[in-house]
């Protein structure tokens, strides 16, 4: 309920004319009421009819508050029309009327006690104006006002509103615990006395900006009222009044230094974390769980011949040779459904495919990590090029020594031979010769010939001792530094040699390896280069094949032979008909670079250790070479067994 009564000039009015008056009463639009000093009603005007639904002889003669005003304002009713008809002062009146369909409106009323000639109160005259929808619309916009102030308490930011002054217009909850103030205390404080000199002063120019028209945003450090520095990201925007003038500013800011230094701190991170890796010596390689590539630094640039962005984006394949390259999708599935990995946690050699599309040696390891509920995997490529030519070229010497000292070895023997061998040849020679002139001149007494044979019989038997001396010489040295040692360890051994060669044909290796094989008397360099040859062979003879290169090892206890008993099958072409007998003669080969000297030496160096050597075709694939050596077992003397 809104009453209000103010005072205002008191005014004498002569009554006029009856019938002008009542002419204008009717026809204005403002409400007209004409009391007399009891109150009762003398005129009710038809815009007075028209607002009520009463009509005018309903109303005339009775007391205005009997019909029209509602019970809780009569008191105020009577109250005003008593003062009216005594003091004679004119007021304004806030109240309600009731209709006659029972609804309310709110008038607004301007009265005046008209007096008679003598100055003596006669009548009171009221005109109204019905304000029911202004008091609506004012509810309303208060309404209003007070929910956008709550809703702006519940941001989360500061907001303000000072005026062209700087003096703080509105400020809301959150301002005001964030700079720790009592509630209001602010209110048309200069801003600089809420924030401090610091912040004003950086905050000053984003203000006068607002002022001269255009928003303006800051977003940095503010020195804090309440010490030290905070991040803040604000807005400062013109607010104008009713006429459109710039008549102050809003400020609505958020303090995100927590944020900010997380922001920080994670750049810092990612900034170290992508050093480390953009300097990495090894290639750096992220992928997905689809192998798309996602990271890759520059030392990965050096090795692959690409540059980042030529393969970001693009599946890891595409550096590697085949079959890698068919069989990757599957191997990143097999990981993520079984968590195994053959190189993930580990590292190996293994074979890249550059940009120009020739292969290089690497050592790659794998690690993974999840990000955002994804596997990721980081490979650490390190180019090994280098280092396995150094092998190769070593192993190749190696090689080479072994046949230039087993040829050298077969010189020596040869010429240590032909050396002790040529006095008794020459003696037998000389006396078959001298004999056999004799013989055509027919004086060959009896008793010479026998001489003779005799002489020629003593000559071979002294051959034959020297070849029988080498031979046992040849068995002692067998024997001689030979050792207990496991087939398989010496097979792994050996594979790992010939890994890059493996690895480069595309070979892909079956082991067959039993563990109750036992162990063999060996010289285990020996053996393994008989491996050696064996292996490098098989894998040569693979290099032209179309189909599918398969390398199968065995190994196994032989027991009707108690030997341990070792096959390399391979899926190559196999041993042509024809060249059965002659595979294992010295200088046998069909091949252009071949010395033909390989097999002939691991059959020697097999049979010297009281082992057998063998080739075969596999009925379905390539050739079968099969070595077989005499088992150790405890408690036996090799070397006196062999002698
Ligand atoms: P080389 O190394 O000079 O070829 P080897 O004694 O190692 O001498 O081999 C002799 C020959 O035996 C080879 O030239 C080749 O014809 C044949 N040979 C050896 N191993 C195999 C094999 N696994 N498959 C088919 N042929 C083979």
């Amino acid at each position: 309920m809104n009453h209000s009564s103010t005072n205002v000039e008191s005014r004498t009015v002569t009554v006029p004319d009856q019938a002008l008056l009542e002419a204008l009463v009717d026809h204005s639009e403002l409400l007209i009421v004409v009391l007399d000093l009891e109150g009762r009603v003398v005129n009710f005007n038809h815009a007075c009819e028209m607002l009520t639904g009463f009509s005018a002889a309903e109303i005339v003669g009775r007391p205005i508050w009997t019909t029209l005003i509602p019970g809780v304002e009569v008191a105020a009713a009577q109250n005003a029309t008593q003062r009216l008809s005594t003091e004679g002062l004119p007021s304004t009146f806030v109240s309600h009327w009731l209709t006659s369909d029972g609804q309310q409106r709110l008038l607004h009323w301007r009265n005046t006690t008209l007096l008679d000639p003598d100055g003596k109160p006669q009548r009171i005259l009221g005109t109204g104006i019905d304000i029911t929808y202004q008091e609506q619309a004012e509810a309303k916009r208060q309404h209003g006002a007070q929910q956008l102030r709550k809703l702006i308490d519940t941001l989360p930011g500061l907001v303000a509103r000072l005026d062209r002054d700087f003096h703080v217009r509105f400020i809301n909850v959150n301002s005001r615990h964030w700079f720790g103030l009592d509630t209001n205390a602010e209110m048309g404080k200069h801003i600089r006395d809420v924030i401090g000199d610091g912040g004003f002063n950086v905050l000053r120019p984003g203000f006068a900006q607002a002022l001269a028209g255009s928003d303006a945003t800051y977003h940095g450090p503010v020195p804090y009222a309440r010490g030290g520095t905070r991040f803040i990201h604000g807005t400062c925007m013109p607010s104008h009044d009713e006429r459109g003038k710039i008549d102050g500013i809003y400020i609505s800011a958020l303090d995100i230094t927590e944020q900010q230094a997380l922001r920080q701190q994670l750049a810092d991170e990612m900034r170290r974390g992508r050093t480390i890796l953009d300097h990495a010596i090894d290639g750096t390689i992220i992928i997905d769980e689809r192998g798309i590539i996602q990271h890759f630094n520059p030392a990965a640039e050096r090795i692959f011949g690409y540059e980042a962005a030529a393969v970001l984006g693009h599946n890891v394949k595409l550096l590697m040779p085949e079959p890698v390259q068919s069989d990757h999708d599957d191997y990143i599935r097999r990981y993520l459904d079984t968590g195994e990995g053959r190189i993930i946690g580990s590292g190996r050699d293994v074979t890249g495919r550059h940009r120009d599309g020739s292969r290089i040696d690497l050592h790659l390891s794998i690690a993974s990590f999840t990000e955002n509920d994804e596997t990721l995997f980081v490979g650490f490529t390190s180019d090994i090029t280098a280092r396995k030519a150094a092998e190769r070229r070593s192993r190749d010497h190696l090689r080479e020594l072994a046949h230039l000292d087993r040829r050298a070895g077969m010189n020596e023997l040869t010429t240590g031979l032909a050396h002790e061998l040529s006095q008794p040849l020459t003696a037998i020679r000389a006396t078959a010769e001298a004999f056999l002139a004799r013989l055509e001149k027919g004086q060959v007494p009896p008793e010479s010939l026998s001489k003779a044979l005799q002489q020629i019989s003593l000559q071979a038997a002294r051959a034959g001792e020297i070849i029988h001396s080498v031979r046992s010489f040849l068995r002692k040295d067998a024997g001689h530094g030979a050792d207990a040692h496991d087939p398989n360890t010496m097979i792994n051994t050996v594979l790992k040699l010939l890994s890059h060669e493996i690895e480069t044909t595309g070979v892909k290796v079956v082991r067959n390896l039993n563990d109750n094989i036992g162990h063999c008397m060996a010289h285990r360099v020996q053996i393994e280069q008989v491996l050696f040859n064996l292996i490098h062979n098989a894998v040569e003879a693979m290099a032209n094949t179309e189909a599918e290169r398969v390398l199968e090892i065995e190994s196994r206890f032989d027991a009707d032979t108690t030997s341990c008993c070792i096959t390399v099958t391979d899926s190559g072409p196999g041993i042509a008909d024809g060249h059965f007998e002659r595979l294992f003669d010295p200088f046998f080969t069909t091949r252009p670079q071949g010395l033909g000297q390989g097999l002939s030496i691991c059959r020697s160096i097999v049979e010297q250790h009281g082992g057998t050597l063998t080739a075969a075709n596999d009925p379905e694939r390539g050739a079968r070479f099969t070595l077989m050596l005499p088992s150790f077992q405890e408690g036996k003397d090799h070397d006196s067994e062999e002698r």
